[in-house]
């Protein structure tokens, strides 16, 4: 599907994403939602009339950084722009942002998305009638702006993304008809501030499903399965900014993967909080026996003709059963990695996090992976300074480091986050503390990786093609266990980039490795357990 849209007035927005996965993928579909309500999506906030951030509040750096951007553009006000907070941010904070950042119209919380035309139409109407209302010389908001300026920011990912019209997809899927715009919020005041919300508590039962999506990469895209999240992990906020859980039903997810492969997509990875958590909600009794377990899914995904990957992500220890192993193992496309996040190598620590299993219990999984017939790379995260952990569960960390031989592990200082149950909690770990615990961590993960990813010399790889590194003279591939491979080609011919190739590992990094093209096509290599042979 490509480029003829609806237009009704080509008013343009800039968006930028904060976060993981799950907001890169929600700001696809917000694109396709604006784009349908005849934007345009520009690449500067210069250039556009709505100034949206999709946020994170995962950690207090990410939730502090969209107070920062807010302030810096704040002048932009005066031109008539008009600014969003849409997130984990807006749905934590709520109007309290109104407070924080006066110039912000829009605040919009994770479990309100779909309500989000409707409130664009209201913000639409609103800021034509506030035109008419005059604003008494002078006046400003009327409220404090204390908007928090940052200074380290350095760890938090952020995404810009702009709309591509030949990735944009449209959902096959019944049309709402007009955008809903009764479940939002609307507050116009004399002095012409406009403050649009919605801000469904975690009870909501709506998925986020829009009949556009603006897919930002041609060959591999997300498909969200399962949103919100039931855990209660004592030290997160998600369950509380993106709602209860509620799945998709499997024919939905299945038409979608579908749609996409069409589209030319051959690489898909699946998305929730808690993928293995996922409950088919499909039919009443008659239809009972279509429904899904998430294995099921994921096999069923990776069965879709033209599919040639697919990933998944989150997983958590206490739902991810042996039959998602089997699955990967009976099914080809289904990629060598599972994201298994451990959070803490000791049973205490787990326990007061409220993580639902012991160390015994996690490895026990670790063991499924293991004993799998293709060799399947492990990451995890890992959380430092939790509230009573001891030095002493610290080294329990470590040496479930050693055990495990993680390929990747993505680790963070505990972050006091709130209404979560950790905030209760004594025996706070001092920051100096948590940052050298990180810093260890980090320094071991290092070494192993290193030594891990030098068993990789020598063997073949298939990579998708993703890019090419004019600087370098270097294309960039990822594997099937996620591992970024770059590569050069001897001879004059060039990758596509989307494509297959298979590339002979020729040095290693702790993070990446090195190869070269080798001269077959892809299809020629097949890996097995120990090593990647030719057919
Ligand atoms: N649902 C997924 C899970 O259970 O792993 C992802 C949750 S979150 C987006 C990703 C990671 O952020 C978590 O696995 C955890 O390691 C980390 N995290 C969550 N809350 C945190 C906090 N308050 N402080 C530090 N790290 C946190
Ligand atoms: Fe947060 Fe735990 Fe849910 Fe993951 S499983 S989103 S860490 S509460």
């Amino acid at each position: 599907m490509s480029g003829v849209l609806p237009s009704r007035r080509h008013k343009t927005f800039y968006l930028e994403t904060f976060g993981c996965q799950m907001n890169v993928h929600d700001s696809e579909k917000v694109v396709g939602t604006l784009i349908q309500q005849g934007y345009r999506q520009v690449e500067t906030v210069e250039q556009a009339d709505l100034i949206l951030y999709n946020t994170c509040s995962i950690r207090d750096k990410a939730e502090q950084k969209v107070f920062h951007r807010l302030a810096d553009y704040k002048k932009l006000q005066s031109q008539g722009k008009k600014f969003g907070v849409l997130g984990c941010v807006a749905q934590q904070e709520g109007v309290r942002i109104f407070e924080r950042a006066p110039h912000v119209s829009l605040v919009c919380g994770s479990a309100s998305y779909n309500n989000l035309a409707g409130m664009l139409v209201q913000l639409e109407r609103a800021g034509e009638a506030a035109h008419e209302i005059p604003r008494p010389a002078g006046e400003s908001a009327g409220l404090r702006n204390d908007a928090v300026v940052v200074e380290d920011e350095a760890d938090d990912e952020s995404a810009g993304l702009w709309a591509d019209a030949t990735h944009f997809s449209r959902t096959k899927r019944a049309r709402n008809g007009a955008p809903t715009i009764r479940d939002s919020q609307l507050e116009t005041r004399d002095s012409g501030l406009i403050r649009i919300t919605g801000l469904d508590d975690r009870q909501t039962d709506k998925c986020f499903e829009t009949e556009f999506t603006a897919r930002t990469n041609p060959h591999r895209g997300y498909i969200t399965i399962i949103e919100g999240c039931d855990k209660f992990c004592a030290y997160c906020v998600v369950p509380f900014t993106r709602g209860k859980e509620r799945s998709r039903t499997s024919q939905s997810v299945l038409a979608e993967a579908r749609q996409m492969a069409d589209l030319g997509y051959t690489e898909i990875q699946l998305l929730g909080q808690n993928v293995n958590s996922y409950k088919d909600p499909a039919g009443g009794a008659g239809k009972s026996r279509s429904r899904k377990s998430f294995a099921e899914l994921l096999a069923a995904v990776g069965e879709v003709p033209g599919i040639q990957r697919v990933r998944f992500t989150t997983s958590h220890p206490r739902d991810f059963g042996r039959d998602i192993v089997d699955a990967i193992d009976a099914v080809p496309t289904l990629c060598d990695h599972v994201h298994l996040p451990v959070q803490s190598g000791s049973t205490r620590m787990l326990d007061a996090m409220q993580r639902l299993y012991t160390r015994e219990q996690y490895m026990e999984r670790i063991a499924w992976l293991k004993a799998a017939k293709r060799d399947i790379a492990i990451t995890t995260d890992v959380i430092v300074g939790f509230p009573g952990e001891t030095e002493c569960d610290f080294q329990q960390t470590l040496s479930l480091l050693d055990e495990v031989g993680y390929d990747g592990v993505f680790s963070f200082k505990y972050s006091p986050r709130p209404n979560t149950p950790a905030l209760k909690l004594e025996d706070a770990i001092p920051e100096e503390e948590k940052a050298q615990r990180l810093e260890v961590l980090m320094a071991k993960q290092r070494e192993l990786q290193t030594i891990k990813n030098r068993n990789y010399i020598g063997t073949i790889s298939e990579v998708m093609v993703e890019a090419y590194n004019d600087s370098r003279d270097q294309w960039i591939g990822r594997t099937s266990q996620n591992k970024t491979l770059n590569f050069t080609v001897a001879s004059a011919t060039r990758p596509r980039v989307g494509t297959y190739t298979a590339i002979l590992v020729t040095g290693s990094f702790p993070n990446s490795l090195i190869g070269e093209m080798m001269p077959a096509p892809a299809s020629n290599v097949m890996t097995t357990k120990t090593e990647l042979t030719w057919k």
